[in-house]
């Protein structure tokens, strides 16, 4: 098959390798759609837990074409959108029912073999059957079960004002969760004008053309937009630029969601005092474990909507220019890997 295989952070080759078999327990996917997400960009740089020899990709969508001993849950021909999330449930955080701090935590696409491949091995109980979606549907899995993870964590109280800042994939479906989650208002602050016309299709109330570094300038238009502060402000750009201004934009007693990956050196300057005296709480949220099945849920009924969220499609052979639109085409809002 054919297959991404990075030997070093920035040294990949598109080549063939052996077809991989399912262990027991196991399933070989064959590849319909994997998406690429900015993860993919800090992976291709060394950074987050990437291990390597690697096949990068996380957002899988495939069919199943071949079993490995024992799985009778599936059958072959059925497409499955793959949560690339592997647990080891005996270490003291799963232990503990939390599996996303897992001591042993491995995701597909990360530190183990992913998507962007003609095949890809996963476990049976990973597989979610999505044969009623379309490919650029399913592909939207993924991303979505991190977002509703997002919204576990971020608790949203009924009629709360939300300023969202990012309007990339991630961005655009935060939005939409909190928008039928129970916000009062949702409004969305990015660079871009088609990716805020997406959120306002989406439904969005307000949205905000901001470029990238002038969020300074454009801080009395939000505090005018919200005189008393934000409920609730989410970042979704990972720019601690952008981050160190979300105290400033909450009301008092706010929360502040950080969703947006950050490189691991980066700092951000807050005063404590306003933190304690303002009384507010600052919440991560990292990837997702057991929100695949509530996601299908969101795209099957259509209250999650994803037309549009796909912009740029490119074969297997030319991932790394996958890599540049993602980097440099400013009409690329998501791209993928189609077979
Ligand atoms: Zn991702
Ligand atoms: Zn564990």
């Amino acid at each position: 098959m054919l297959a991404v295989r990075y030997d070093a952070p920035r040294s990949f080759a598109v080549l063939e390798v052996p077809d991989p078999e399912p262990g027991p327990g196991e399933v070989r996917v064959a590849l319909s759609i994997a998406g690429c997400c900015g993860t993919d960009l800090h992976i291709h740089e060394g950074g987050f837990f990437t291990r390597y020899p690697l096949t990068p990709g996380h957002e899988i969508v495939g069919v199943i074409e071949r079993l490995g001993a024992g799985v009778d849950s599936l059958a072959i021909g059925t497409k499955v959108a793959v949560d690339n999330t592997v647990l080891c449930g005996v270490c003291s955080a799963c232990q503990r029912d939390q599996p996303l701090f897992c001591r042993n935590f491995h995701s597909l696409g990360v530190t183990d073999d992913g998507g962007f491949a003609g095949y890809v091995i996963a476990r049976a109980e990973k597989c979610f059957v999505v044969d009623d979606l379309a490919d650029e549907v399913a592909v939207m899995v993924e991303p979505l079960a991190c977002a509703v993870h997002g919204m576990d964590v971020l608790d949203l109280r009924p009629g709360s004002d939300v300023v969202l800042f990012g309007a990339g994939p991630t961005g655009l479906l935060l939005a939409q969760l909190c928008l039928h989650g129970g916000a009062a208002r949702v409004t969305v602050v990015a660079p871009t004008g088609f990716k805020l016309e997406l959120a306002r299709h989406f439904g969005v109330d307000q949205t905000l053309q901001v470029g990238r570094g002038e969020l300074e300038a454009a801080l009395p238009k939000l505090h005018r937009l919200a005189p008393e502060g934000f409920d609730v402000v989410i970042e979704a750009t990972g720019a601690p630029a952008v981050l160190e201004h979300c105290p400033g934009l909450a009301r008092d007693g706010g929360s502040i969601l950080v969703y947006g990956m950050a490189d691991a050196e980066d700092r951000v300057a807050f005063s404590p005092y306003e933190i304690f005296k303002r009384e507010l709480t600052i919440k991560g949220s990292f990837a997702q474990t057991h929100c695949f099945d509530r996601s299908v849920a969101y795209l099957r009924s259509g209250r999650v909507r994803t037309e549009g969220i796909v912009t740029t499609r490119f074969p297997l052979g030319r991932f790394g220019d996958a890599l540049e639109a993602m980097r440099h085409d400013p009409t690329c809002l998501k791209a993928a890997i189609v077979s």
